[in-house]
């Protein structure tokens, strides 16, 4: 089977993409179905990641960080992805997490928190999504309070990636009046009394990260641990989720290529009317059509994380690059289910978990319909 081909900008990112494969090859790929079967969240393998300094490779070395541009951390994502989805997009959602401190936060606050996020010692957690405001993001209610030293949250965050598991909490609250303009951003710790994860959510696949609503009653934040001002919340938050995007595509590459992987290694062994299924010619088309939709994805997205590295606008451009590449993961993990045939049907082979993962991949972070709408307004005001 032909690997894929990586131009990466130097050796030191090489390196980093060589470990990331031999730990993807060697630790996730092979334990991906089990633990997945068993809804397992597997914290240790994040901690073997903070160690080989895969948790903050995009952020400062002052703090902790890796001082990657996204080109190489997105390569990095992709890869993980190919071996274990809910891994790669647990790096994903861990980096997010750490955006709104390491691009809004004084010194001070940075220099307490931001080490031990990005070295992976503290795992992240980005709560903007409530039960009834998912797309309309700015409809939240969830309310901070302030109170003396602290602020006092009431309300409830839905759908938290990691709820449960993580050590720190960015939420996106309301402390003033409706609208985006009253929205705040508390850095909370798990631990904080009256924060209360509920049960994990029983998803149709990417079972081992785990989802939560996570209940706030009277919890006490410490107003030290708003970042930046009252009512810049929803713009951290959406200046978040540029990069975020960006992650998102690669896992959905990084699954994409996991289930073109698993077909053509299926269409070279499978023999049908006495020769190999791979040599039908209906069926080497299809390869060649998700082969080629691959390296596409891959493109776009090397060409948005470009575009963030050379500090130039790129918001559009990661929409482009989220609709694109997880409605690639989803057309090409489809198609490998029918190259598979009835296997592809049955947990044997992985290629229907690939399916049910890619479709969760047109959902977060904004669903499809979402960024349509980002890339439409981009291109008319
Ligand atoms: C596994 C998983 C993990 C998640 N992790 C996180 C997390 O860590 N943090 C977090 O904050 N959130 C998280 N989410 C939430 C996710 O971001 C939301 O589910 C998503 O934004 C959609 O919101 P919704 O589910 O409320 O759907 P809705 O907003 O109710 O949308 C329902 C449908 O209507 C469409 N729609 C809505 N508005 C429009 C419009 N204006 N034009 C056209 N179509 C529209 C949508 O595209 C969708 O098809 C997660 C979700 C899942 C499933």
């Amino acid at each position: 089977m032909p690997t894929v081909v990586r131009s990466l900008p130097n050796s030191e990112a090489d390196a980093l993409l060589d470990l990331t494969r031999d730990l993807t090859d060697n630790e996730l790929a092979s334990r991906a179905g089990e633990l997945e079967a068993r809804a397992e969240f597997p914290r240790e393998i994040f901690r073997t990641l903070g160690k080989a300094g895969l948790m903050g490779l995009p952020y400062d070395e002052q703090y902790g960080g890796g001082a990657q541009p996204y080109e190489v951390y997105l390569q990095v994502l992709e890869e993980l992805s190919r071996g274990w989805l809910a891994v790669g997009l647990g790096v994903s959602v861990h980096t997010l997490s750490c955006f709104p401190l390491a691009a809004f936060g004084t010194d001070e606050q940075k220099a307490r928190w931001l080490p031990d996020m990005l070295g992976g010692e503290l795992l992240g957690a980005y709560c903007l999504s409530e039960a009834d405001s998912g797309s309309d993001a700015a409809a939240l209610k969830t309310r901070a309070v302030r109170d003396g030293e602290d602020y006092v949250v009431d309300g409830a965050k839905a759908w938290v990636s990691h709820g449960g598991h993580a050590d720190f909490y960015n939420l996106m609250v309301r402390t003033g009046g409706p609208g985006a303009k009253g929205i705040s951003c508390l850095l909370a710790e798990s631990g904080t009394p009256g924060l209360e994860p509920q049960p994990p959510e029983r998803k149709m696949g990417m079972r081992s990260s785990p989802t939560a609503t996570i209940r706030l009653d009277g919890a006490r934040v410490p107003a030290e641990r708003l970042l930046s001002e009252e009512g810049q919340g929803f713009r951290i938050a959406m200046a978040a989720l540029d990069g975020g995007r960006l992650g998102i595509s690669a896992c959905a590459v990084g699954v994409a290529q996991a289930a073109l992987d698993t077909a053509v290694t299926y269409a070279t062994e499978r023999k049908q009317f006495g020769q190999r299924i791979a040599d039908f010619q209906g069926l080497s088309f299809l390869l060649a059509d998700m082969a080629t939709q691959v390296e596409a994805a891959r493109a776009l997205y090397l060409s948005a994380a470009r575009l963030r590295d050379s500090g130039k606008p790129f918001g559009a451009k990661a929409a482009m690059s989220k609709l694109f590449c997880t409605d690639t993961a989803m057309r090409v993990a489809t198609d490998a289910v029918q190259v598979l045939g009835g296997y592809g049907y049955v947990e044997d082979f992985p290629a229907e978990r690939y399916l049910r993962e890619a479709k969760v991949l047109q959902i977060v972070e904004g669903t499809n319909q979402v960024q349509r709408i980002v890339i439409g307004r981009s291109l008319t005001s």
